[in-house]
C-alpha cells in the first residue's frame, strides 16, 4: 500500500514537470512569435514610408511636367499663329495684293524699314473721305464703348508727323515702338510723340534678325543703344518694348532670356493681337483698313500693329478711315502703358 502510495506520488510529480515544461515552452514560442511580428511590422512601416516618399516624388514630377506640357502647347498655338501669318503674306506676295498679313516676322523689316521713302509730301494731300465705303461691307457698327490701343513700329520717319497730325484730329493717343538704324535724321520728331501725349517705345536699334537674336548679350547690347538713343533726344525713359517680328522671333532659349532679364530691368514688351497687314509694302492701303475693321472686334483689348516707318505710304493713307471707323464704332483711342493689359505670344 505503501509502495502504491509512493508511485502516484512519482506520476503526480512527473506530470506537474512536464506540465510547467510545456508551458514553459508555449511562453518562449510566444514570446519569439511576437518578435518576428514586431519585426515585420517596422519593416511594412518603413516600406510605407518609403512609397510616400516615392507618391509625392511622383507627384512633383507630375505637376511638373503638367506645367511643361502647358507651356508647349502655348509654344506651339504660337508657332501655329505664325506659321498661319506667314502663310497669309506669302499668299499676299504671290497674288500681288497683300489680302493677308502676319502678324509677325514678315511684317518686320530686318534692316529696320524697306522700301523707298517717298517723302513727306506723298501723305500732305490725303482727302479725309478717300475710302468712305470700304468698311461698309463685313464689319457692322457697335455701340458700348471699348478702348483700342493703335500701334506704329520701325519709325520715325518722313511719315511720322503726318501720322502725328491725323492722331490729333481725332484726340487719339498711340504707341510708337522706334527704331534707330536708318532713322536717325527723323530723331527730331521723337520729342513730339512724348509731347503730343503719345507713349514712346523701344524697338530695336539694328532691327537686323541675325544680329539681335544671335544671343541673349547681343540683343541686350543692340536695346542700349536704341534706349540710349531715345533718352538723349528726348530725355524720356521709356518702359515699354516689343520685339522686332514679335515675341516668337528668334529661338525660344534666347527670347525667354531676354524676356526675363528685361523685366528684370523694369520693361514690359508688348505682342499684338491685330495685324494691319502693312509689314508687306505690297499690301494695299484697302486690305490694311479691310484687315482691321474686320479683327478689332475679334480682340478683347485690341493692340493694332501698324508701321510709320520709311514707305509705309498705304498706311498713312489708310488711317484716316480707320481712324473714322474706329471712333464712330465707339472705340477710344489708348497709348499702352504698364496699366494695359499685356499681349504676349509666350
Ligand atoms: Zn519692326
Amino acid at each position: 500500500m505503501k509502495k502504491v502510495r509512493y508511485v502516484l506520488l512519482a506520476a503526480c510529480g512527473t506530470l506537474l514537470f512536464a506540465c510547467c515544461g510545456f508551458f514553459a515552452y508555449q511562453c518562449w514560442d510566444l514570446s519569439h512569435q511576437y518578435q518576428a511580428l514586431e519585426a515585420e511590422a517596422l519593416a511594412l512601416r518603413d516600406d510605407n514610408s518609403n512609397l510616400k516618399e516615392d507618391q509625392s516624388k511622383l507627384n512633383a514630377e507630375l505637376a511638373d511636367s503638367a506645367a511643361q506640357l502647358e507651356e508647349k502647347e502655348k509654344y506651339v498655338a504660337g508657332q501655329e499663329a505664325y506659321i498661319s501669318e506667314l502663310s497669309g503674306q506669302i499668299g499676299s506676295i504671290s497674288e500681288g495684293t497683300g489680302d493677308d498679313d502676319s502678324a509677325q516676322g514678315a511684317d518686320e523689316s530686318p534692316e529696320g524699314g524697306s522700301g523707298a521713302d517717298l517723302g513727306s509730301s506723298s501723305g500732305s494731300s490725303l482727302p479725309s473721305d478717300a475710302y468712305p465705303n470700304l468698311y461698309a461691307e463685313g464689319c457692322s457698327p457697335k455701340d458700348s464703348k471699348k478702348v483700342v490701343y493703335l500701334t506704329f513700329d520701325d519709325g520715325p520717319s518722313s511719315l511720322t508727323p503726318q501720322v502725328l497730325d491725323l492722331l490729333d484730329r481725332y484726340n487719339a493717343k498711340a504707341t510708337f515702338f522706334v527704331v534707330c538704324k536708318n532713322n536717325e535724321e527723323y530723331a527730331k520728331y521723337l520729342p513730339q510723340i512724348v509731347e503730343r501725349g503719345h507713349t514712346l517705345a523701344l524697338h530695336s536699334y539694328s532691327h537686323n534678325y541675325n544680329t539681335i537674336y544671335a544671343s541673349k548679350d547681343a540683343f541686350l547690347d543692340d536695346y542700349e543703344k536704341v534706349y540710349d538713343w531715345v533718352v538723349e533726344n528726348t530725355g524720356y525713359t521709356p518702359s515699354l518694348f516689343r520685339f522686332p517680328g514679335g515675341s516668337n522671333n528668334g529661338s525660344s532659349y534666347v527670347v525667354n532670356g531676354i524676356i526675363e532679364e528685361m523685366e528684370r530691368r523694369g520693361f514690359q514688351y508688348f505682342d499684338w493681337n491685330v495685324s494691319s497687314g502693312d509689314g508687306s509694302n505690297l499690301t494695299t492701303t484697302e486690305n490694311i483698313i479691310d484687315n482691321i475693321c474686320k479683327n478689332v472686334g475679334n480682340a478683347k483689348n485690341p493692340v493694332v500693329l501698324m508701321h510709320d516707318g520709311s514707305g509705309k505710304n498705304a498706311t498713312l493713307a489708310a488711317l484716316p478711315t480707320v481712324l473714322e471707323y474706329l471712333a464712330d464704332n465707339g472705340y477710344e483711342f489708348r497709348s499702352l502703358d504698364k496699366s494695359a493689359e499685356p499681349v504676349h505670344y509666350r
